[in-house]
């Protein structure tokens, strides 16, 4: 809430955007599409980086279409001035409908309730909704099974306040590079809409991947690709690092903000989870698990200073994290400090955070709160 009070930040804290490797990033993938139109997903603050500067970019880039997953971010990029149509990825709620259709936002429909309360909120709006049919072949997390389909769109297609603009799926291991069960989501859904397209239900815009079938598969891209954690630099598979070279859009860095020198054998941090062995230097950097820093990294984390890379000791704490600077001599006060990114010839990347967090680099960059300032560069 700080910053709907324009209070400005001055933690030393900051996200660094490089909007000109994102812009590459979307150009070296809108170059592998031939024909197909380009979704950027701009979802969870466009993974952490910061959605209303990233989608404009995405869009001087040359994205046509924006996916988000809920409707505030959808509603924030109209109130930013962006026209581009924009895609709901989830499905929405009852309370949700007005503003979807009254930003003209483009919801993914999977359910007869919600293709009648959109129509009718369209109806009531003197407009017609965009809509996307969400097919599910496989993730079974949203969409109508294929064996209901023909049904459904008897009963909903031909809904006065819809126009039925897209189909598309959502493959549940394409990542994983399991093309067996991908190749046969793929052929379901080829199958689906061929038989719908017998009975005389259309849709123009038939979509089913993001990065991984990006950069993977020409075969799958159909009308319309959605890459998301690849505009960021980042390649869902290290395979896919031989096919296509994208570059990181974000640096993490900070501050050391206190230095000192503790004797052997004291205990630091919360539960005294590190004991020093000797006359050691431990520093402070301003950032916390509140801050989306996971405290899934105490012990195993490190941050570099001075080019060389200090490992974070103890536990990390809501706001600040302590780190071992006892090798690197000179370390102190208002020296920066580098979490994700390279300082000198050393380079910490976000993979690698995502190994010590046992997770991946998506949660990594999206967890990052609003409180880190994004600088954009
Ligand atoms: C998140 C998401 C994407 C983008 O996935 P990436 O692996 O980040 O490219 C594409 N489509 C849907 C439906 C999604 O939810």
């Amino acid at each position: 809430m700080l910053h709907s009070l324009n209070i400005p930040s001055n933690s030393p804290t900051i996200a660094e955007i490089d909007l000109t490797a994102f812009n590459y990033n979307v150009r070296r993938i809108k170059k592998g599409l031939k024909n197909s139109m380009l979704l950027a997903v701009v979802k969870t603050n466009a993974y952490g980086h910061g959605i209303v500067p990233i989608s404009r970019e995405a869009i001087r880039a040359g994205a046509e279409w924006l996916g988000v997953t809920t409707v505030e971010e959808g509603v924030l990029l109209r109130k930013s001035g962006i026209t581009a149509p924009i895609l709901l990825l989830s499905s929405i709620t009852s309370e949700q409908v007005t503003d979807s259709v009254t930003y003209n936002l483009t919801a993914s429909i999977s359910t007869e309730r919600f293709a009648y309360a959109i129509s009718n909120e369209a109806l009531m709006q003197n407009r017609i909704a965009n809509v996307h049919l969400k097919l599910d072949t496989g993730l079974h997390r949203f969409g109508i099974g294929p064996h209901q389909v023909i049904d459904f769109c008897k009963s909903c297609y031909h809904l006065p306040g819809l126009n039925w603009e897209g189909i598309y799926t959502h493959f549940s291991s394409a990542d994983e590079g399991d093309w067996v069960t991908t190749e046969s989501q793929f052929n379901l859904f080829k199958n689906t809409v061929a038989t719908l397209k017998q009975h005389g239900f259309i849709f123009p815009i038939r979509h089913v991947g993001g990065s991984t079938i990006a950069i993977e598969r020409a075969d799958m891209h159909l009308d319309m690709v959605r890459p998301g954690v690849a505009l960021f630099g980042y390649h869902p598979a290290l395979r896919q690092r031989k096919d296509m070279t994208l570059k990181r859009v974000m640096k993490l860095k900070s501050k050391l903000i206190h230095v000192r020198s503790l004797p052997p054998n004291t205990p630091v941090g919360y539960g005294g989870g590190y004991i020093t062995t000797s006359t050691e230097k431990i520093a402070i950097v301003p950032i916390g698990h509140g801050d989306g820093y996971k405290r899934s990294l105490s012990t195993k984390g490190e941050m570099l200073v001075n080019g060389k890379r200090a490992k974070i000791v103890g536990t990390i704490s809501l706001d600040q994290t302590l780190i071992n600077v006892t090798t690197i001599p000179n370390a102190s006060i208002g020296d920066e400090v580098v979490l994700i990114g390279t300082q000198g010839e050393e380079e910490i990347s976000t993979r690698e955070v995502a190994e010590w967090m046992d997770s991946i680099v998506d949660e990594v960059v999206a967890s990052l709160m609003e409180r880190i300032q994004r600088v954009y560069v």
